[in-house]
């Protein structure tokens, strides 16, 4: 039966199961923090059997306040191991079930998985008569799913400092392979506005200076940019060009649409929004400069005036950057367990690490959490086996970063202490 062959001693394969269960059938979907608050509370009663200091933080909402989970171990200071993770789901909360190694469940693959991940995890690290790393930190936010303004915040401030950060979401199923996240697109929004000159199509066709035609050369041109694989992307998201009165008056300009009117005017203004994903902050510089050239470049051209504005960054998480060592080390980790991870180095969607301090120097490993599929349906479901088989690697990870500096291509870069040792604390 499958149940010998779990890399999880019975007792605590049943607990987790039992947890996990018990998490998938409360409901907490962004926005309900009622639920997303017995979802902290029950995770709480099981960090604090580890000797975790558990805190359920009301922070400031929309007017309202927002529930986070802060558990910390004795000697979390300054510079704390941080593990990260989402207490609330997309959908509200429908009965879970379960066939064979499948969990069916709202929220079980993405996260609730992740955290029973971590008490089973811990609950191995006890069996084995192990502490978990003193300086440990794990933070649960209330609103990864939506907007995410608290989980931006809470990112960002509790990894200020941080050691490294393990990120507690879903892992990728590839074939008979399983992955890990070292790499996360950043992104930076820019809009371009075109101003041309307008002339009667009929009569003075050839003095006009068309914002639409620059617009769209200008598009053109900057969608060649992209490139497949590691490369950067561009993507024009709208394009808006007519005449200025269209153009800057759009609600009532829509009128024009379907009819006849100003069809005989060459456009004199254009603007295109959107944006560019990079995987490293110089390949994000280098592909808004080449934006910006372009547009320079039409400009004189065509004689229309092209100014590129930039809006906000995302910064990415570099898959060459500081975590590339630790996700090594883990996939090391797992292979001696018998267990073949493969690593995700451009996971396209914005998560957790891109929002950290400084994503790219603090040394991140993501996708920890149990392979699945259905995520955000009535279909999502967890793999139990693959939910045994990575609570046991993240025992086995927290054990070595008990004993390890996190390594880093510029060398170990800061002490912490060691279990019952004398560290700085505080
Ligand atoms: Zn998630």
């Amino acid at each position: 039966m499958a149940r010998s062959t779990s890399p999880l001693p019975d007792p605590i394969r049943e607990r987790a199961e039992a947890l996990l269960t018990e998490l998938c059938t409360i409901s907490s979907a962004t926005g309900e923090n009622e639920g997303v608050r017995r979802v902290a509370a029950r995770l709480a009663r099981e960090f604090s059997r580890h000797g975790l200091r558990c805190e359920i933080r009301e922070v400031p909402d929309n007017g309202s306040t927002s529930p986070v989970l802060v558990a910390s171990g004795p000697r979390a200071g300054r510079h704390p191991l941080l593990l990260l993770g989402h207490l609330d789901t997309v959908l509200p909360a429908c009965p879970p079930s379960r066939t064979g190694e499948r969990l069916v469940g709202t929220g079980a693959l993405d996260m609730k998985a992740g955290f029973v991940m971590l008490v089973a995890a811990l609950d191995l690290l006890a069996q084995r008569g192990e502490r978990p790393p003193l300086d440990l930190l794990v933070v649960a936010v209330p609103d990864e799913e939506a907007e995410g303004r608290v989980s931006e915040m809470a990112a960002r401030h509790f990894s200020s400092g941080a050691r490294a950060v393990l990120v507690l979401e879903p892992g990728e199923r590839r074939g008979s392979r399983e992955t890990l996240v070292v790499g996360r697109r950043g992104l930076t929004e820019w809009r371009l506005e075109l101003t041309g000159r307008a002339a009667h199509s009929g009569l003075a066709f050839w003095e006009g200076r068309s914002a639409l035609l620059a617009a769209a050369e200008w598009c053109g041109q900057a969608h060649r940019l992209s490139r497949p694989g590691r490369g950067a992307t561009v993507n024009m998201a709208r394009l808006l060009a007519g005449t200025h009165d269209f153009v800057d008056a759009l609600p009532a300009g829509a009128r024009l649409l379907g009819t006849s009117s100003q069809r005989n005017v060459v456009p004199d203004r254009a603007i295109v929004e959107g944006e560019t994903r990079f995987l490293s902050l110089a390949q994000g510089s280098r592909i808004v400069a080449r934006l910006a050239q372009l547009a320079d470049r039409l400009s004189q051209r065509r004689g229309v005036t092209a100014t590129l504005n930039i809006g906000t960054t995302i910064q990415p998480v570099d898959p060459c950057g500081a975590g590339a060592e630790l996700v090594q080390r883990t996939v090391e980790l797992a292979a001696a367990r018998g267990f073949e991870l493969e690593i995700e180095d451009d996971r396209g969607g914005v998560s957790f690490p891109n929002f950290l301090a400084e994503p790219s120097r603090i040394p991140v490993v993501d996708g920890l959490g149990p392979v699945g599929g259905g995520m955000h349906t009535r279909e999502e479901f967890v793999d139990l086996a693959s939910l045994a088989r990575r609570s046991l690697l993240l025992a086995d990870l927290l054990s070595f970063l008990c004993d390890h500096l996190v390594p880093t291509k510029k060398g170990p870069h800061r002490a912490r202490p060691r279990p019952g040792g004398r560290g700085k604390g505080g």
